[in-house]
């Protein structure tokens, strides 16, 4: 079998799409975008994309459609092969999307809101190598230092309780309506994100492996 290439992981927040998508890159190679992370990169070189994409940010709400689009469109135009990871978001940036590059297979990783609440009040990443941890259940040995590389952790400050509940309420509305998108193309492949991290990486290779 051809295996897949061109990926989308799709879910709420906390559901592990950054997780899975730095598992998926190192197993297969592809390359992974997350828009999130990029956004984290301009806001911190202080550009002037990060100074319009703070605000939003940090509230919780979506950067507008024509500043995500214009971010990614050239990283990806003329790519075989990539994992997208927190986007597209909306419906209008799928249908951008859609124009620039075709897709192989959309994964959809499932988690209840009561759930994405726990997890993401409990997230720390490594300010140096962006691995992800959890203290509930992937907690680091030292609270304070990457067991990969030593960087320091810390909490988002998307990930502080008040701006949690809104990040989700932005997903319902505007983000899960993708998945009625993607059915509708053959694309979606569901997977639940409520199981271990290595199991449902094993899963989503089974996919990706087509
Ligand atoms: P993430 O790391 O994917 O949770 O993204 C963090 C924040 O960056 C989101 O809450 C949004 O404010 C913004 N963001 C990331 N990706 C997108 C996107 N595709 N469209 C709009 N805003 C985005």
């Amino acid at each position: 079998m051809t295996p897949l290439k061109r990926i989308v992981l799709l879910g709420p927040p906390g559901a592990g799409k950054g997780t899975q998508a730095k598992l998926l890159a190192a197993r297969t190679g592809l390359l992974h975008l997350s828009t999130g992370d990029l956004l984290r990169e301009e806001v911190a070189r202080g550009s002037p994309l990060g100074t319009r994409a703070k605000g939003y940010m940090d509230r919780g709400d979506l950067v507008p459609d024509d500043l995500i689009i214009g971010m990614i469109r050239e990283r990806i135009a003329q790519k075989s092969g990539f994992i997208l990871d927190g986007f597209p978001r909306t419906v209008a940036q799928a249908e951008a999307l859609a124009r620039i590059t075709p897709l192989d297979v959309v994964v959809n990783i499932g988690l209840a809101r009561e759930e994405v609440i726990r997890r993401l009040s409990s997230r720390r990443v490594c300010r140096s190598c962006g691995r992800i941890y959890n203290l509930l259940f992937d907690p680091p040995p030292d609270a304070q230092r990457c067991a990969a590389c030593g960087g320091e952790l810390f909490q988002r400050d998307d990930d502080q309780a008040k701006v949690i509940e809104n990040r989700y309420d932005v997903y319902a509305e505007l983000t899960a309506p993708l998945v009625a998108f993607y059915g509708a193309r053959g694309l979606l492949r569901d997977v639940d994100g409520s199981r271990p991290s290595a199991e449902i990486l094993e899963r989503v290779l089974t996919l990706v492996r087509g």
